[in-house]
């Protein structure tokens, strides 16, 4: 197997407090020399001068490649070409080219309907500038009429230029499994890395579930909701659910894996030793 490929997202941090929390995420996370960071765009109202704003200093505090999010809802060709430039300028060279949905107040989609329409206009008007990752959902992304649909859409948009997939998480190894095989009966061959979220907070993770459809098994739930206002035992259970999956997810042949941070290093480099993952080592050398 190729080497496998382990990221960190982030979002654009609000404030003094939030960018002096991002600022030493980001040092205790670059220790482990991931192959990418990536930082969102639209979260919590963030803005993409906010994204490019953070992708700039992380590059210039780690060394390491950074990837944008870019969405395309609500936008011109012109303006995403200027921003394609902006980004091209500050020598940013990977993206993570998806959607979007329409924020409060939003009414026109804009002159791009889907991701794959993004794709192929970064692909016509850069060509090989960028490297593209897209988005996809293992339980299904919430809009989409059948898992067949879904498929089909998910294969239009890796067709028209992806150079690899990014999915958003799950806590159900087979439905991974499941997306991978069925990306690979159609001819799809980039990789597929599982995005995983770390279990630190139940009513925020109840919370992004529902809005982006990712399931909470059951039995988490249940767990999660029997402990309370117990914090330490949720991290504590969050962290074997988590480390279980994420292990589960390698022994399937996973080429990597994409940590959803939230800006946070704790949690992420104690998954990281329990697995063991590369230059584990250095964490205990930096401690
Ligand atoms: C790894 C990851 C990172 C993310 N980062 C961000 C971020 O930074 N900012 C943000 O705002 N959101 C982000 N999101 C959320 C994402 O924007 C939403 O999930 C959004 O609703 C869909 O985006 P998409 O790129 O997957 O859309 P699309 O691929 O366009 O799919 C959206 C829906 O339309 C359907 N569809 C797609 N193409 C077609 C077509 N040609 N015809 C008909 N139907 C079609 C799909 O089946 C799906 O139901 C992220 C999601 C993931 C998984």
């Amino acid at each position: 197997m190729t080497e496998r490929t382990y990221s960190f997202e982030f979002f654009p941090p609000k404030g003094d407090k939030g960018a002096a929390l991002l600022s030493k995420a980001r040092k205790q996370l670059a220790a482990v020399n991931p192959a990418f960071f990536s930082v969102t765009f639209g979260a919590g109202g963030s803005t993409q001068e906010g994204t490019l704003e953070t992708c700039v200093e992380t590059r210039d505090a780690t060394s390491l490649p950074v990837a944008a999010h870019i969405s395309c809802i609500g936008s011109t060709r012109e303006g995403i070409a200027a921003l394609l430039e902006q980004y091209q300028q500050q020598g940013i060279d990977r993206l993570v080219a998806l959607r979007g949905d329409l924020l409060p107040g939003m009414t026109d989609p804009g002159e791009f309907r889907y991701a794959n329409e993004l794709v192929t206009f970064i692909r016509e008007t850069t060509g090989d500038a960028f490297h593209i990752e897209v988005a996809a959902y293992p339980e299904y992304h919430p809009e989409a009429p059948t898992p067949e649909d879904d498929l089909n859409n998910l294969v239009r948009k890796v067709e028209a230029g992806a150079d690899a997939v990014m999915t958003q998480y799950f806590y159900n190894v087979q439905s991974y499994v499941d997306l991978v095989e069925r990306l690979r009966a159609r001819g799809i061959k980039q990789p597929v890395v599982p995005g995983v979220m770390p279990i630190t907070n139940r009513d925020q993770l109840l919370r992004f579930s529902d809005r982006c459809g990712a399931e909470i098994p059951r039995w988490i739930r249940r767990r999660l909701e029997s402990y309370g206002d117990d914090t330490d035992s949720i991290r504590a259970f969050g962290h074997d659910v988590v480390a279980k999956l994420s292990q589960d997810l390698l022994a399937a042949d996973a080429p990597g894996l994409h940590f959803y941070t939230l800006n946070r290093a704790e949690p992420v480099l104690a998954l990281w030793q329990a697995l063991d993952l590369p230059n584990a080592a250095e964490l205990d050398n930096a401690a």
